[in-house]
């Protein structure tokens, strides 16, 4: 059996439940900051990140920051993959060094090789895979858009 992912590309979602920073006064008096990021494919949720401010007896990352880049991570998920399956099929192919075209002289390749191409979408993916700010952004939009 070989089930498929959802295809990507994969975004913030707005599924609004707890996405966003959000205090919770507890029974016993203390006050807990929470937030969850949900991560869909287009208008399907396919996951959550979530944070606590509290992490004992929540399970979750006790660190705002840490969700945040945990929601990049998931996001560049397919990404990653794209890029690894490119570049693991190159490696084993054997032709990694290998023009693509032609040495540069005939058109605007400058003579690339498929390890450039394959570097080119493995810095993509990771690049992604570290974008928090863009994470941020997706949330602070979305906020907008509800307030
Ligand atoms: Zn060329």
């Amino acid at each position: 059996m070989s089930a498929q992912h959802t295809p990507g590309p994969l975004s913030v979602h707005n599924y609004s439940g707890i996405q966003g920073r959000k205090l919770l006064n507890l029974s016993d008096g203390r006050t807990v900051e929470v937030a969850a990021i949900t991560i869909g494919a287009g208008r399907t949720m396919i996951g959550e990140v979530r944070y606590s401010s509290e992490a004992s007896g929540f399970p979750t990352v006790n660190d705002h920051g840490e969700m945040l880049a945990n929601a990049a991570l998931f996001i560049a998920a397919p990404d990653l993959v794209k890029a690894a399956d490119i570049a693991l099929g190159l490696i084993l192919g054997g032709r990694l060094y290998e023009q693509q075209c032609c040495d540069g002289h005939m058109c605007g390749c400058q003579g690339s090789t498929y390890a450039d191409e394959a570097e080119h979408f493995l810095r993509a993916a990771l690049a992604k895979a570290r974008d928090v700010a863009s994470v941020q952004a997706a949330l602070d939009a979305l906020q907008e858009k509800a307030a």
